[in-house]
């Protein structure tokens, strides 16, 4: 597998927080304001994003749409994508980290047939084919530094990509932090849904005005994505504050979610 690490952040190195992101953007969607607050005191900060990888060979017809929505058509998209999650993640100050995994919109079974071919395939069913990506992904985020904060995503939206990262941080057995995937998480029910039967205890984290404009900056970094969930930056804008005034009750905030062990 391709590995795009940057040289500051390979595994051997320090980190207090580990946010594991299924793609390039999520977890500044959903944490880009704890992050600019953990940078701001001090912390090593890496943002590990798993399926950073590009495709070799012909895309599919679904793959290609979407390049083509993201205005990435004839470019290589995947690589585009990384030059924005670096772009927003020096503007946190965060490591950025990228694993080559892919993006379930390219990855195929051993005969070829592509796995997810349609809209709907991302909130289906995980194909039976990605048991091999969850064993690897599973032994790569074991390696990640022991000292460090785990944090994953909730997998709220339940997108394949989500569920696989959040189903092998799990198997590693390292305690875990969950943040709400925004922003799918921004639709009503959705978290309580994710969340289901278990125990689990909130951590709201309020956010100061500059660390709420970092976030919404290094969002804006993600121009491929921005059309895919609001009609343009301003619209970004306004939902990004409205969903974290509403997280904190009226302050902007972040919250978290830890299993209560029982
Ligand atoms: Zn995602």
């Amino acid at each position: 597998m391709q590995l795009y690490a940057t040289a500051t952040n390979c595994q051997a190195g320090r980190a207090d927080w580990v946010y594991l992101s299924p793609h390039l953007d999520d977890v500044v969607f959903s944490c880009g304001g704890r992050v600019a607050l953990q940078v701001r005191a001090g912390m090593t900060v890496w943002v590990v994003t798993a399926c950073a990888g590009g495709p070799e060979g012909p895309l599919s017809d679904f793959a290609r749409a979407l390049h083509e929505y993201w205005g990435l058509a004839d470019t290589d998209a995947p690589a585009a994508r990384r030059e924005e999650d670096r772009a927003a993640l020096a503007l946190l100050g965060a490591e950025p980290v990228h694993w080559g995994f892919l993006d379930c919109i390219y990855r195929r079974a051993p005969d070829g047939r592509a796995l997810y071919t349609s809209y709907e395939a991302l909130w289906g069913p995980v194909a039976d084919e990605d048991e091999g990506m969850l064993e690897e992904l599973t032994c790569r985020i074991a390696e990640l530094p022991s000292s460090a904060t785990l944090c994953v995503p909730l997998g709220v939206g339940r997108h394949v990509d989500h569920r696989l990262v959040r189903q092998a941080a799990e198997r590693t057995g390292r305690p875990l932090v969950y943040y709400e995937d925004y922003p799918y998480a921004g639709e009503a029910g959705r978290v309580e849904e994710t969340l289901g039967e278990g125990d689990w205890e909130p951590e709201v984290v309020i956010l100061d005005e500059a660390a709420l404009e970092a976030k919404i900056a290094a969002a804006r970094c993600y121009r491929s994505q921005i059309t895919s969930f609001w009609a343009d930056e301003a619209d970004l804008v306004a939902h990004f504050r409205a969903y974290a005034t509403e997280v904190g009750g009226g302050n902007p905030a972040e919250r978290y979610w830890r299993k209560v062990a029982g």
